[in-house]
């Protein structure tokens, strides 16, 4: 087994009959989550028939890196395997007042969208928490500077790996040390699990996938709206707005005449009109789907967001980094598409009952 996963009582039940259990249990959690430890022998405060013991029945990572890029901008970019050689990606994204990163959740992602080079590769399986929180500590090796945000935004769907993903969230919060409030989940919509989500009551920070306010827009872009709507997913998120008083995000998708439009941008200010928000414009990466998607014009960018900042809605651009690695969200592991799913057949939508 992995130590890395282990939360403070599964650490503490792998040693006992021990009489020392908790405290060692501490010890070692420190040096994994927070000290970045690779090897036993790191471990100096530990007895040396422990580390050897250890050492003997576990080992510190569930993940191997299969290989690692960076870019102009400082941008990092890592290939992951649980041992299966099914690559996931993450990236650092160091800035001036901060050092952000972007985990996957799942090998790939069942949900299918049309404009994402995860979704047309097709779905493998589920991560573990400590393969989720791996790739935190991973990267974290990688900067000098100590990681303080983190965005759910790599492959996969957190919210259909909801147990793995709350075990990670609790573990970076109670054992590497990242507050609650900089931990952000990005979803596509999965209303069951939004709720279930907000019952969990940690204050983190929700992001949904709109693209689109209309549901003839939507439903041709994610097959997810077919199940849940437009109308359903927003009073899902409104809810759970109001369970954890977190303002929520909607990412916006921009595709050339595709989600750009003025109507586009007026129902979409309508939509988040009295809803502590803020709209997250990001601009369509350039992914080959075969459907002839196009990034937009700068000045229907530049029109879309007067639109809504007419209309007093918050909105932010996404800052585009890491381009000459491929780094940018919904291209992550671009390179491997199809590699894992299609052997699974086609992309399905997983079924959950509502
Ligand atoms: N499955 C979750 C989280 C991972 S995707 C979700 O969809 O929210 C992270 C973000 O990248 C999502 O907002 C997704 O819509 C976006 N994305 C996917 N493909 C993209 C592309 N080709 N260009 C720009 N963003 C893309
Ligand atoms: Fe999955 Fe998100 Fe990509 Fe859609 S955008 S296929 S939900 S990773």
């Amino acid at each position: 087994m992995s130590l890395v996963g282990a939360d403070r009582s599964e650490l503490a039940a792998l040693l006992e009959p021990r009489p020392d259990a908790p405290l060692r249990a501490k010890q070692i959690a420190r040096h994994i989550y927070q000290r970045g430890a690779s090897d036993f022998d790191q471990m100096s405060d530990l007895p040396a028939e422990l580390r050897e013991n250890l050492a003997a029945r576990t080992r510190i990572m569930p993940l191997e890196v299969a290989s690692e890029l960076e870019s102009s901008d400082g941008v990092r970019k890592l290939l992951v395997h649980g041992g299966d050689h099914q690559v996931v990606e993450c990236v650092l994204l160091p800035y001036e007042d901060r050092v952000s990163c972007c985990v996957s959740t799942q090998v790939g992602c069942p949900m299918g969208c049309r404009f994402c080079a995860t979704g047309l590769g097709g779905y493998d399986r589920n991560l573990t928490a400590g393969e989720i929180v791996g790739q935190v500590l991973l990267l974290q090796q990688r900067s000098s500077r100590r990681i303080s945000h983190l965005a759910m935004m790599g492959m996969g769907e957190p919210l259909l790996n909801l147990p793995n993903l709350l075990k990670a969230l609790r573990l970076l919060h109670d054992e590497v040390g990242m507050s609650y409030r900089n931990l952000t989940v990005s979803t596509v919509g999965i209303v069951p699990q939004i709720e279930a989500l907000a019952e969990a009551k940690l204050p983190i920070h929700l992001a949904l996938s709109l693209h689109s306010p209309l549901d003839e827009v939507r439903d041709a872009l994610m097959p997810v709206n077919h199940k849940w709507p437009v109308a359903e997913v927003m009073a899902a998120m409104r809810s759970y707005q109001r369970v954890t008083g977190r303002k929520i995000t909607i990412e916006y998708l921009l595709i050339g005449d595709i989600t750009d439009t003025p109507e586009q941008a007026a129902a979409l200010a309508r939509l988040v009109r009295g809803v502590p928000s803020v709209v997250n414009l990001i601009p369509f990466n350039w992914v080959d789907t075969g459907e002839g998607f196009k990034r937009p014009d700068r000045g229907r960018v530049r029109a879309f967001r007067g639109i809504l900042e007419a209309q007093r809605v918050n909105v932010t651009e996404r800052v585009e980094r890491g381009h000459d690695i491929a780094a940018a969200c919904g291209q992550l592991a671009g390179q491997h598409v199809g590699r894992f799913a299609r052997r699974h057949g086609p992309s399905v939508l997983p079924v959950l009952s509502s």
